[in-house]
């Protein structure tokens, strides 16, 4: 067979009647390595754009570097609500190093999962999103509803979403609320089911400290070195501990979930809540409390230090560069007041940081989400998560645009999905396939703004 008839087949198989099947939708779009680096989605995206087309829905292309473009989609609503966002990323992590028992980019379908790099994070959510925009055609929705299928974001997205907010924030005029990642997978603690649904983000600031000794030659004692000093730097930061800052999503996290488990865990988790007790608390649960802790207060982290010429000669700057998490609320003074104690006198800090705009978490939306979920999933418990990592959500905020994650995936008991998402043997059940497209498109069919 021609390649031409076989990516024609391709394009033709996701679709039954005037639908698209998010199944082999998803299948599809595993089979095009758009691992980045390097990131190139133009085939994805080229495949997605046919599929569209042959149901009748245009798409823009919209690209800052070619190999790296992105699709905008528009459904026309009733005009009786503001437009909405259905927001996903076709970029991959790349599977170099992993061991995997199946072929990464074959789409497989087996034991019930789909298979393959992408199927969490999140050509599955993207498969989602684009069956429920498709299914809203012939019943438009209040609203507008904008599909934005986005490169670049596991590369911190400056071609996809940030430079479509830079560069054409006119798509998005009147939009308030997204749906994208991360959230809506579920997680099962303390003998009970939550189901996270992403309503804010640590903000993610690059710290760069310069710091600056004599230096000279190696054969001399006593000479004032720059790594000895970058070293006691690093150790120190190492063990900082950031003090608890109370939000909006995390008090309403802990709350919710401490009236779903047993009087122990229950009581812990309510002590969580205060941020003086808390640190205690955090080091009895141990593990246990770890993903919750890392969404309650800010973190710096040391990723490389450069230094060093020359092994007979004892340097005079060495260049530390930390990674660090801004909870919202907290400060970046605070932050490099703490780091500037620290440092030995003469340090020079940079901050690399884009500003957020957003100061509060809007929560208008959740509580519809959260009663999707519970109908849809009973006995299991929606609770309001703030990432401690990042998404495209951050970019979106600078145009005041809240993003919620909600790609409902039901995992199996005991599969944990933090550790699938850029690991081993990624996989993501059927089932969830269809059962988060109905509910989005429910979502969006019942948007009022
Ligand atoms: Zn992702």
């Amino acid at each position: 067979m021609n390649a031409a008839l076989q990516s024609s087949l391709a394009v033709t198989g996701c679709i039954r009647g005037n639908l698209v099947d998010p199944v082999v939708l998803l299948q599809e779009l595993i089979r095009f390595p758009t691992e980045n680096p390097p990131g190139d989605v133009r085939a994805c995206v080229g495949f997605i754009q046919e599929v569209l087309g042959l149901l009748g829905i245009d798409s823009t292309i919209y690209a800052r570097d070619a190999m790296r473009p992105n699709l905008v989609a528009r459904l026309p609503g009733r005009g009786v609500a503001p437009p909405l966002l259905l927001t996903g990323h076709i970029d991959v992590v790349p599977v170099s190093g992993q061991r995997w028992t199946v072929d990464p980019f074959a789409g497989l379908m087996k034991d019930g999962f789909i298979w393959g790099r992408g199927a969490l994070d999140m050509k599955g959510g993207l498969a989602m999103l684009i069956a429920a925009f498709v299914a809203m055609r012939d019943s438009p929705p209040p609203g507008d509803v904008v599909l934005c299928v986005l490169c670049d974001e596991e590369t911190g997205g400056q071609n996809g979403a940030g430079f479509l907010v830079d560069d054409h924030p006119e798509l998005f005029a009147g939009v308030r609320h997204a749906i994208g990642e991360f959230g809506g997978f579920s997680f099962d603690l303390f003998g009970s089911r939550f189901v996270p649904i992403q309503v804010d983000e640590r903000q993610f600031v690059g710290i760069t400290a310069n710091i600056f000794e004599a230096g000279g030659h190696a054969a001399l004692k006593g000479t004032a070195n720059a790594a000895v000093s970058a070293a006691r730097f690093v150790q120190k930061v190492s063990s900082l501990v950031f003090p608890i800052v109370e939000t909006v999503p995390t008090k309403r996290m802990l709350r919710t979930m401490a009236s779903s488990v047993g009087p122990v865990a229950s009581a812990a988790l309510r002590l969580l809540g205060i941020p003086k007790v808390a640190p205690l608390i955090i080091r009895v649960l141990g593990d246990r409390a770890s993903a919750l802790s890392s969404c309650m207060a800010s973190s710096v982290t040391v990723t490389m230090i450069q230094c060093g010429t020359k092994r007979n000669v004892v340097p005079s700057i060495a260049v530390v560069e930390m990674d660090a998490r801004l909870v919202p609320g907290d400060s970046l003074e605070n932050i490099l007041e703490r780091l500037r104690k620290l440092a030995p006198f003469g340090t020079k800090f940079t901050v690399h940081a884009q500003p957020r705009q957003k100061s509060e978490t809007d929560m208008s939306q959740y509580e519809r989400l959260e009663a999707l979920l519970r109908k849809e999933y009973p006995g299991v418990i929606p609770v309001p998560m703030l990432l401690p990592g990042t998404t495209d959500a951050r970019h979106f905020n600078r145009l005041d645009i809240q993003t919620y994650g909600f790609l409902p995936v039901a995992m199996p008991k005991g599969m944990a999905y933090m550790a699938l998402i850029h690991g081993t043997d990624e996989r993501i059940p059927v089932e969830a396939l269809h059962v988060g497209a109905r509910l989005i498109e429910s979502y969006v069919s019942g948007y009022q703004g």
